[in-house]
């Protein structure tokens, strides 16, 4: 009897993963492959902070998952994943409403022979009295919009000659890591591009950017000397950082330190950590506190060998304490891992343990320079890199995303339609 796999999530991981499989299995009809997505679209994530900025207009770089399903040989469906019933084998999936509240379709199940669950991360606001009221995420692509379409009448009303309100517009981060780094890059560079646009009176000096970090230094997990140099990048931006600093609540106005002081501000975005989906912690598997689901080295469960987890969603275990870190390289090097896996669980052949390689890390700081350290090769220590070659590198990880879900030609036709929107697009969604 065909096999069924289901994966629940199509974002850097999961969609990497069903084309992988859609190939290799679908396409042979040696499984039937769905695939379960609460979005009808798939944007790869690292590139949120431009679409909350607006540089990356959505609509030029999303994939439709119906449209992908059929030339890769998966189905696709749309749903959100609510629940699991592990004795009957299936899925269950919310009720899906239109943006008018009415039901499209009701609750379903969905039957599997296999699960992979790659249902990626949301933001963390730890509890903190106000955060989730207040601050904007951007943890998915339709928050990542709400918060455009917010700076954008930020800026509009600050521009505004007719308005005497010629104060500054303020701008709080809260979290100094890649995504609250890159975002603050990204703001600067957004409103440089609105002042060529027309908001002439949107100067770089009206806009007050704070990046707001608990640790002692911006971009913790990094070396000292990429967290140095970003953080003079940043100061050359007239972004200021405070380090040391924790939020202990936040109102519509401003937020509040836990030393009593008081930042106040037009937009609050809160980029200070993440955590699995709540509800992977009530469906009866093993999880973390932050509701990872633990698995093994061969991303199977630890309690239930047909159900696999990997990408932001899982712990998986690597040396003593360590697990997989939360990262797109992660959810990449996993998935293709995982396609074999899978091949070799219906063969009824041994699965092999998963090794994370860590190929560095670079910060992107919009247009103005990307820096990090890229690890491989003769470089075991890594080196360091600035500049374009940075850039180059660090755009090299989107592409490399692209040639596994649409294969090279398809991707390298992108490349060149990129280029030729560059000159016949604005540079940036202006509505
Ligand atoms: C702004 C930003 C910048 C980043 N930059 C980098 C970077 O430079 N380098 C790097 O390595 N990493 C970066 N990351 C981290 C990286 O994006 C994640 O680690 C990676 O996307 C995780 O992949 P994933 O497949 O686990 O989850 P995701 O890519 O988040 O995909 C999860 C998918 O699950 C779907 N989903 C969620 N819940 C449900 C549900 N209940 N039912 C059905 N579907 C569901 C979502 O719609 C989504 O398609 C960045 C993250 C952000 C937010």
């Amino acid at each position: 009897m065909t096999q069924h796999i289901v994966v629940v999530g199509g974002g850097a991981g999961g969609l990497e993963l069903v084309t992988r499989l859609g190939r290799s299995l679908g396409k042979r009809n040696k499984a039937k492959i769905t695939l379960i997505d609460r979005s009808a679209t798939h944007v790869w994530k690292p590139l949120y902070h431009e679409l909350a900025t607006g540089v990356l207009n959505s609509n030029l770089d999303e994939v439709s998952f119906q449209g992908h399903a059929k030339n890769h040989h998966y189905r696709f469906l749309r749903g959100s994943m609510a629940g699991l019933d592990r004795e009957k084998r299936v899925v269950r999936l919310a009720p899906l409403f239109n943006e008018d509240g009415d039901e499209i379709l009701s609750s379903r199940e969905v039957a599997y022979d296999y699960l992979v669950m790659a249902l990626g991360s949301v933001a963390n606001d730890f509890g903190i009295e106000g955060v989730s009221e207040h601050c904007h995420f951007i943890d998915t692509a339709e928050q990542a919009e709400s918060f455009r379409k917010s700076m954008l009448d930020a800026f509009l009303h600050i521009n505004d000659a007719s308005s005497k309100d010629q104060r500054e517009l303020a701008i709080n981060i809260v979290g100094g890591g890649a995504t609250g780094v890159e975002l603050a890059a990204e703001l600067t560079k957004a409103s440089e591009m609105l002042h060529d646009y027309g908001y002439t009176d949107l100067e770089h000096s009206r806009l007050k950017i704070r990046l707001i970090e608990m640790a002692e230094r911006i971009l913790p997990p990094l070396s000292e000397k990429v967290s140095r140099k970003v953080h003079q990048e940043l100061e050359k931006l007239d972004v200021t950082i405070h380090t040391d600093t924790s939020i202990g609540k936040a109102t519509k106005e401003g937020l509040y330190t836990n030393d009593d002081q008081y930042f106040e501000a037009d937009l609050h975005v809160w980029a200070a950590g993440i955590k699995a989906p709540p509800f992977l912690s009530e469906l009866g598997l093993s999880t973390k506190k932050n509701n990872t689901i633990k698995v093994h080295a061969t991303m199977q469960s630890i309690d239930d060998e047909r159900i696999y987890a990997f990408g932001d969603c899982a712990f998986c275990p690597q040396g003593e304490d360590d697990g997989v870190p939360p990262r797109a390289q992660a959810a990449h090097q996993q998935a293709k891992h995982l396609a074999k896996n899978l091949i070799a669980a219906l063969a009824g052949e041994p699965l092999k343990d998963f090794k994370y390689t860590d190929r560095g890390s670079l910060v992107s700081l919009a247009d103005y320079d990307a820096v990090g350290r890229l690890m491989g090769g003769l470089a075991r220590r890594g080196v360091f890199m600035e500049g374009v070659m940075a850039r180059l590198a660090y755009a090299s990880l989107y592409r490399m995303h692209q040639v596994t879900i649409h294969g090279f030609s398809k991707t390298a036709f992108t490349m060149v339609a990129d280029s030729f929107n560059y000159y016949l697009k604005p540079r940036m969604k202006l509505h």
